[in-house]
C-alpha cells in the first residue's frame, strides 16, 4: 500500500542500485549518515548542487560538506596537508568536517563550495553511505536533510516530514547515532573549530599535541553554521531554568528534575553522547505536541556538552 512515507527505502541490493542510478543522473537523495541524515547529490554537477539549495531554500552563501569515501579521490579536489592526515588516520570515516583548500584542477561545483576557495571534506562513518560512496566515482555534497535553519533530522520518517514527496529515494538507515551534526575544524590557517561536535577540542588537541582555538572569538564568519537561529524548532525556548510551569515543555538532563507529563529527560544517566543522540528527537516531539515555549535545564558544558550547549543557544537564538 502506498502511503505518505512510500519514498522511504530498506537499503537492498534492487534499492541501492534505484539510488545509484539517481545519483548518476544528478537527482537528490536521502541518505542516513552517524551524525544526522543528510541530502545527497553528485558533487561535480551543479545542476545537483543547485536542486539541493533549492529543496533546502539554503542561501547560496552557506557552501555544503563534500563527502568522500576514502582519500583516493580526495587527491584531486583539494590541497592535503601532515595536520589533516593525522586527524584523518585517528579519526576517520567518522563526524568530522575539516576545511581546506580546494584545488584549482578541483572538479567540484563552486557553487557547491558557495564559490570560497576552501572545501569543506568529510568521511561519514556510516555502512549504507559508505557502501554508495564507493560505487560512484563522485564525491556527494550532502548537508542536513532539513530546510534551512530547521532541526536536522535523525531518521528516515524526519526527512519525509521535511520534504514529503519532493524526494523520490530516502534510504532508512534507523536512527543517527551520533545525533547531532558533525564537528567543523578549519585547516585552512592555524587549526580553529567552527562548529563544536562530538569530536571535543580535547580529542584533537591531544592528537595534535597542541592547543586549538575556538571559533566563536573569531569574528569573520566562516561557517554559516554560526549563524543565529540554525537548528530551531520554532519555538521560543529559554536555556538554564531550574523549573518550569505545567504549560511548558522542560527538557532535562540528569536524575534531580522531578518527571511530570511535560519533562522530557536527554539523558537520565547524565550520559551527554545519548543527550546529543537524543536533542534533535525531542525538539521534534515537543514541537508536535504544540507547547508555546520550551524550557532547557542546565547541561554540563564540558567536552560533547560545549556542542549540545551551542546548538540549544543557536536554537534559542542566543548565539
Ligand atoms: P550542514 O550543511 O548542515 O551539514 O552544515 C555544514 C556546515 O559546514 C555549515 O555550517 C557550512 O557553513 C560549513 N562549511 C561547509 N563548507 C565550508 C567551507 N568551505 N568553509 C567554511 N565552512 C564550511
Ligand atoms: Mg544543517
Amino acid at each position: 500500500m502506498k502511503n505518505i512515507y512510500s519514498n522511504i527505502l530498506k537499503f537492498n541490493k534492487k534499492n541501492l542500485s534505484k539510488t545509484l542510478k539517481y545519483l548518476r543522473r544528478s537527482n537528490i537523495v536521502g541518505l542516513p549518515t552517524e551524525t544526522v541524515y543528510g541530502l545527497a547529490g553528485n558533487a561535480y554537477s551543479s545542476k545537483s548542487v543547485k536542486k539541493i539549495y533549492n529543496l533546502k531554500k539554503r542561501p547560496r552563501i552557506n557552501p555544503l560538506i563534500i563527502h568522500y569515501y576514502d582519500l583516493t579521490k580526495l587527491y584531486n579536489d583539494v590541497e592535503i596537508n601532515e595536520t589533516f592526515l593525522k586527524l584523518y588516520k585517528y579519526f576517520c570515516p567518522g563526524p568530522i568536517t575539516f576545511i581546506m583548500k580546494k584545488k584549482k584542477s578541483s572538479k567540484i561545483s563552486k557553487l557547491a563550495c558557495a564559490n570560497l576557495k576552501t572545501v569543506g571534506v568529510r568521511f561519514p562513518n556510516n555502512k549504507i553511505t559508505r557502501k554508495i560512496l564507493k560505487r560512484i566515482d563522485f564525491p556527494l555534497a550532502m548537508p542536513s536533510a532539513n530546510k534551512a535553519n530547521a532541526v536536522s533530522p535523525v531518521t528516515a520518517s524526519d526527512v519525509a516530514d521535511e520534504f514529503g514527496k519532493d524526494i523520490k529515494i530516502i534510504i532508512d538507515g534507523r536512527k543517527s547515532k551520533i545525533g547531532i551534526e558533525s564537528t567543523v575544524l578549519d585547516l585552512n590557517k592555524k587549526p580553529n573549530i567552527l562548529r563544536p561536535g562530538v569530536i571535543s577540542r580535547e580529542k584533537i588537541e591531544k592528537i595534535l599535541k597542541k592547543r586549538i582555538m575556538n571559533s566563536n572569538i573569531n569574528k569573520n564568519i566562516k561557517s554559516p553554521g554560526m549563524f543565529k537561529k540554525h537548528y530551531s524548532p520554532n519555538i521560543p525556548m529559554i536555556l538554564n531554568k531550574k523549573k518550569v510551569s505545567k504549560n511548558h515543555a522542560f527538557i532535562t538532563f540528569g536524575k534531580r528534575y522531578k518527571k511530570s507529563i511535560n519533562t522530557y529527560n536527554l539523558s537520565e544517566n547524565s550520559n551527554l553522547y545519548e543527550a546529543a543522540r537524543n536533542l534533535y528527537k525531542l525538539f521534534r516531539k515537543i514541537k508536535k505536541m504544540n507547547y508555546k515555549k520550551i524550557y532547557v535545564a542546565k547541561i554540563p558544558n564540558k567536552g560533547i556538552g560545549v556542542a549540545i550547549n551551542d546548538r540549544l543557544k543557536r536554537a534559542a537564538g542566543k548565539k
